[in-house]
């Protein structure tokens, strides 16, 4: 665990970057700091390592007050990874990422043996070994930044905006993996971002900064963006929170009917009559892996040509109804010119659609669930639920 116990850091010019933050970032978890340029994010992040020393107020690596060690010893324990990379512009990729086992005592052969099995997690070609940092994109000179911080097995992370200078498809890639990764190593992570997106997917907890390095708002990303605790942490979550706040729901649970999907080689009256029992105004038409094809309008069809064989309307995108948040389900929904969305399993073949006020409904239920626990977990810590319940409602209906 990192603790931050009322840390200010003034700097010598007045300037005051960081003011008595408090907040402590749980061992296995990724904790994010995000806030708008300047407001002291990597102040506070280089206060941790002892790049920079606070003026006030301590900070606890695992118990253990940073000033309290050796600057040398305490970083063996920390991974430090920034914007740039910082890689080693003379050596190759291998022994950039082998140096900190290196300085640790390891043999050549088994810090380099150490970086291969890195560049694999990482996702890295073992060809890109012997290049050297500027004969590699910026993506992959991010993931070797990874790969070096990860070296010596660190238990602690820092990461300064480590994914900010690649562009946005990059971004994303580099994103997904780093959670992958963090799903087999759970390191202590603090990660620090100005892309309030970037905060929501990746961090099991935000702390929300404003100028000044004043501490806005520390929560999970759920309950930050159903309760903003003011009008600045609310402006810098965006006027889509709502939509934001439904990749936390699984889509699994919702009802996905059947009857309105049909096979290519259907007649055309078979099909009418199919929609017309089932009250179904469009179709979905698949093929024979139940792949989707397209939709078809029942009442426009006649003659014998069977379904496949028809004019479809695009079905715009599926949703993965295994794994897929309810967010993903309603953006099918929502660019599906019938208003109807996709659900599709791994392979793609459809398991059924859903319409957009079904998906509302659960959206509805889900937020409804929400309360209840938040209403609960009040309860445990002794809070009068009551208070809880307030705000929960607010947001309940702001939803409606
Ligand atoms: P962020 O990482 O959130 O953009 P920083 O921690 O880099 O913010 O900076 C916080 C504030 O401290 C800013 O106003 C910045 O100008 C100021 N600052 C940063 N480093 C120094 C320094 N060495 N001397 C004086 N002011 C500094
Ligand atoms: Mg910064």
């Amino acid at each position: 665990m990192i603790s931050f116990e009322r840390v200010t850091k003034r700097y010598p010019d007045g300037t005051v970057a960081v003011s008595s933050l408090s907040l402590e970032a749980p061992d296995g978890a990724i904790t994010v700091l995000v806030g708008p340029s300047g407001c002291g994010k990597t102040t506070s992040l280089r206060m941790v390592n002892r790049l920079i020393e606070p003026t006030e107020g301590r900070i606890l690596v695992n118990g253990v007050d940073a000033r309290q060690q050796p600057a040398a010893e305490l970083r063996r324990g920390i991974g430090y990874v920034i914007q740039q990379a910082g890689l080693f512009p003379h050596r190759t990729i291998v022994d950039n990422i082998a140096t900190v086992p290196r300085l640790l005592g390891q043999s050549r052969s088994a810090a380099r043996n150490r970086a291969f099995e890195l560049m694999e997690l990482v996702g890295l070609d073992k060809a890109l070994a012997k290049r050297y940092p500027h004969q590699l994109s910026g993506g992959q000179q991010q993931r070797v930044g990874v790969a070096r911080a990860l070296a010596a097995d660190p238990p602690v992370l820092l990461m300064d905006e480590p994914f900010s200078a690649v562009d946005p498809i990059v971004r994303k890639g580099l994103q997904e993996e780093f959670l992958r990764i963090q799903a087999a190593v759970a390191k202590t992570i603090l990660f620090v971002t100005h892309d309030i997106d970037e905060a929501v997917k990746l961090g099991d907890k935000i702390a929300v900064l404003r100028q000044g390095g004043i501490l806005a708002q520390f929560d999970t990303p759920d309950r930050l963006l159903a309760e903003p605790a003011d009008e600045f942490v609310e402006q810098f979550l965006g006027t889509d929170r709502g939509i934001k706040r439904l990749t936390f729901y699984t889509a699994n649970g919702l009802n996905l009917l059947g009857g309105p999907v049909v096979a290519a080689d259907t007649e055309p009256a078979a099909a009418r009559e199919a929609a017309l029992s089932g009250g179904f105004p469009w179709l979905l038409v698949v093929d024979e892996q139940r792949r989707p094809l397209g939709w078809t309008n029942p009442e426009a069809l006649s003659g014998s040509q069977p379904v496949g064989k028809t004019r479809l309307v695009s079905f715009g995108h599926v949703f993965r109804a295994d794994t897929d948040s309810l967010r993903a389900a309603l953006d099918s929904a929502v660019l599906s010119p019938t208003g109807w969305a996709v659900g599709v399993d791994a392979e793609g073949g459809v398991i059924g659609v859903v319409s957009q006020e079904t998906i509302a409904d659960a959206i509805r239920a889900a937020h409804a669930t929400q309360a209840h626990v938040d209403v609960a977990v009040g309860d445990v810590e002794g809070e009068p639920a009551a208070e809880d319940a307030g705000p929960e409602d607010r947001s309940l209906e702001q939803a409606r």
